[in-house]
């Protein structure tokens, strides 16, 4: 069996594709790379199940293959849940992940309430209309400066709350045991068989 990744993100595709290898050793599993012709995708949504779903049903439609995409971004909650799915823009044309922390830390300066997560939605879609989305979360606060070199994104300004040290202060196998991707991903994992069942495929 063959499922097409809605993911130009090699990190991300890579992660994916040995979790569910571990389940059918037999799967194989292509990035949108693999078919140029999808170009980019949009995310029209105003939620991440919104943004996931439509990326997995866009892709399932144009390849008529079983298709896995993902959305996440951070939630803080003194700005109502922003930046949300706006995350990876926040600061607008040209933003960088420097840019996005910066802003950010301005936003809550003066802010007693720190508390934010991260979210992760996970989409699955099949030819047949089988579909499948899981979520996951990861509560923690944001800090009041930068720290720690590992990770991208928000990592080095999202403290979580049992460790209380930043995503970027943590190991990748120790992010991932902690993470909004690694709790979306293994609760996938979970659900897969049953999926793929729906999906009227057998699975070895
Ligand atoms: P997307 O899911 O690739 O659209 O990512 C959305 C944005 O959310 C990213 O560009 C990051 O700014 C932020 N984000 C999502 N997951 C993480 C994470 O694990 N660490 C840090 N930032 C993240």
């Amino acid at each position: 069996m063959r499922i097409v990744l809605a993911s130009a993100n090699t990190g991300k595709i890579g992660e994916i594709k040995e979790l569910l290898r571990e389940l059918d050793p037999e799967l194989k599993v292509c990035g949108k790379d693999d078919y140029p012709e999808l170009g980019s995708i949009p995310e029209p949504g105003r939620t991440f199940a919104d943004n996931a779903l439509y990326k997995a049903r866009y892709v399932c439609r144009h390849t008529r293959l079983v298709a896995l995409a993902d959305d996440s971004g951070l939630e803080v909650e003194a700005l109502n849940g922003a930046p949300g799915v706006y995350s990876a823009r926040y600061s607008g044309e040209g933003a960088t992940d420097d840019k996005n922390n910066a802003k950010l830390l301005q936003a809550l300066s003066g802010h007693q309430n720190r508390r934010a997560r991260f979210c992760c939605v996970l989409a699955a879609c099949a030819p047949n209309g089988a579909e499948l989305t899981v979520t996951g979360i990861w509560e923690g606060r944001i800090a009041e400066t930068p720290r720690g070199e590992q990770g991208f994104g928000y990592d080095p300004i999202f403290v979580d709350l049992e460790s209380k040290r930043t995503a970027a202060e943590m190991s990748r196998e120790e992010k991932s045991s902690r993470s909004h991707r690694g709790h979306a991903l293994r609760e996938l994992v979970r659900l897969w068989p049953e999926f793929i069942a729906r999906a009227g495929h057998t699975q070895t």
